[in-house]
C-alpha cells in the first residue's frame, strides 16, 4: 500500500503570478524537514502538493508538515486496488486506529472512472453496511459526520482518506525576503521571530554577545531559541557579534543615564552593517510598546535616529500576557525564563532615559569612534546554521 499526503495550500493560492515560486518555495522547505528520508518525493501541483511516502514513517511525516507555514491543511490517501474487498480493508484498517466511541460517520464517493461496476449510490450503501457491521458502536450521519470516508474511484486505483489535519497557516518561509532578527536571550524576540516567519520571511539571528560580562550559557541559550525556532522554517544563520567593546567604551564615556539610549543606537548600526553586508531587506526585533524604557515613543525615535532601514516590530501591539501565551505555544518560553544576564541588563543603569534628548545624545557619541567601533564588531562576527539537528558542545549541557 502507498501512503501519499494532499496538502492544500494555505493563503499563497490567492497569489496569482507569484503562485509557482510559491509552490516551489513550499515544496523545498518541506523538503528540507523531511531531508532524512531520502525515499519521499513532493510534487508541487497546482492545486495541491503530493508527498509521497515510499516507505517513510507516516506518523512522523504528519508530525512535522505540523509546523511548515504555507500549509492549510492535508490528507493521508491510501491507494488501493479496485474491488470492494480492498477498499474494505483499508477502511477498515484506518477506523481501528481511530477512538470511535459515539462517533458519526458516512462514506462519500466519487467515482471518475465510470466503467467500474458499481456506481456511488451502491457503493456508498455497502461499504456504508460493511463499516456498521465491523463498528457498531457508529452511526450513519449525512451532514457534517465526525468521520468523513472519502472514496475515490479512479481508472487504475481507489484512493480512500478519512482524516484531514489543520496545518499552521501563514505563508512558506523565504518567500518574503531576508530580514535580520535581532534576537535576545528574552520573551519577546523569538516570539516576534516566529511571527515573522508564519508571514514568510527568511530570518538570520543577531545576537550580541559581551562575554565576561554575559556568559557562554546566555549565548548558548539563544542559540537553543534558534533551533527551537528553525522547526518553523528550516537551518537559521545565527550571527553572533562581539559586542564588549562597544559597551565598555560607552560605559567608559557616556552618561550612566544614556547608556540604554547609546547602547540600542549602536546595537541598530551593526546590525544594519551586517544586513547590508548579509543582502537582509529590513531589521526586526522584538520591542513592544511600553514595556520598558528603550521602549517608549521617545525612546524608539531617538535610536531609531541611526538608520533608515525598515525596522519591523512584530509584538509591538501585543500585550505582554498574549507574548508569554504564545511563547508557551511555541515552546520558548521556558528557555527564555531560565536566569541568565544579557548584554543589556549587566550594563543597565537605575533609571535609563524615557525621553533621550537627541541633541545630547549626539554630543556624548562625539566622545566616541563610532565608525572604527561598528567596524571592529562587523568585522568580528561568527556566522553559523542552526536547524533542529543541530548539536552544542556539552560543556554547557545542563543548561535545561
Ligand atoms: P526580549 O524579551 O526580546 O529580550 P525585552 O522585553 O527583554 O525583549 P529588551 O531587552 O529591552 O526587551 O530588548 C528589546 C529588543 O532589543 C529585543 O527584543 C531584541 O530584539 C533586541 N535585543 C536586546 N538585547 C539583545 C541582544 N543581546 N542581542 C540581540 N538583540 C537584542
Ligand atoms: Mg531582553
Amino acid at each position: 500500500m502507498n501512503v501519499r499526503i494532499m496538502v492544500r495550500y494555505g493563503e499563497l493560492s490567492t497569489k496569482g503570478k507569484n503562485k509557482k515560486s510559491f509552490t516551489q518555495r513550499l515544496a523545498q522547505n518541506v523538503r528540507h524537514i523531511l531531508q532524512d528520508f531520502e525515499q519521499i518525493k513532493v510534487n508541487p501541483d497546482y492545486d495541491f502538493m503530493y508527498i509521497t511516502l515510499n516507505g517513510a514513517p507516516e506518523e512522523v511525516v504528519l508530525e512535522r508538515l505540523k509546523h511548515v507555514f504555507g500549509i492549510q491543511s492535508y490528507s493521508p490517501i491510501y491507494t488501493v486496488e479496485k474491488s470492494l474487498e480492498a477498499m474494505f480493508q483499508q477502511i477498515y484498517a484506518l477506523l481501528s486506529n481511530m477512538d470511535l466511541s459515539d462517533k458519526t460517520f458516512k462514506i462519500s464517493t466519487k467515482r471518475a472512472d465510470h466503467e467500474f461496476d458499481m456506481d456511488t449510490n451502491t457503493l456508498n450503501r455497502e461499504l456504508g453496511a460493511m463499516v456498521l457491521d465491523a463498528f457498531p458502536q457508529l452511526t450513519v450521519k449525512v451532514k457534517q459526520p465526525d468521520i468523513n470516508i472519502k472514496v475515490e474511484v479512479r481508472k487504475h486505483a481507489v484512493y480512500i482518506s478519512t482524516q484531514t489535519y489543520i496545518g499552521a497557516g501563514g505563508l512558506p518561509v523565504g518567500t518574503g525576503g531576508r530580514g535580520m532578527m535581532m534576537l535576545s536571550g528574552g520573551i519577546d524576540s523569538p516570539v516576534a521571530s516566529y511571527l515573522a516567519l508564519k508571514r514568510g520571511l527568511e530570518l538570520e539571528m543577531v545576537h550580541f554577545y559581551s562575554p565576561p560580562y554575559t556568559s557562554p550559557q546566555s549565548l548558548r541559550k539563544t542559540q537553543e531559541l534558534t533551533k527551537k525556532l528553525a522547526l518553523y522554517g528550516g537551518a537559521i544563520q545565527f550571527i553572533e557579534v562581539p559586542f564588549t567593546e562597544i559597551q565598555e567604551t560607552i560605559k567608559e564615556k557616556c552618561p550612566e543615564a544614556y547608556l540604554m539610549t547609546i547602547t540600542r543606537r549602536f546595537m541598530l548600526r551593526v546590525a544594519d552593517a551586517i544586513r547590508q553586508k548579509r543582502d537582509g531587506l529590513v531589521i526586526l526585533n522584538g520591542e513592544s510598546m511600553g514595556q520598558v524604557a528603550s521602549q517608549t515613543l521617545h525612546s524608539m525615535v531617538v535610536i531609531n535616529e541611526v538608520t533608515n532601514t525598515p525596522i519591523l516590530r512584530p509584538v509591538v501591539a501585543m500585550d505582554k500576557l498574549d507574548i508569554i501565551a504564545l511563547a508557551e505555544k511555541i515552546d520558548t518560553f521556558e528557555l527564555s525564563i531560565q536566569p541568565f544576564e544579557d548584554c543589556c541588563t549587566v550594563f543597565a543603569p537605575p533609571s535609563p532615559k524615557t525621553k533621550p534628548n537627541l541633541e545630547k545624545v549626539r554630543v556624548y557619541e562625539e566622545r566616541l569612534d563610532v565608525d572604527a567601533l561598528v567596524k571592529r564588531a562587523v568585522d568580528g562576527i561568527k556566522v553559523y546554521p542552526i536547524d533542529v539537528q543541530t548539536r552544542f558542545d556539552e560543556d554547557v549541557e545542563d543548561l535545561l
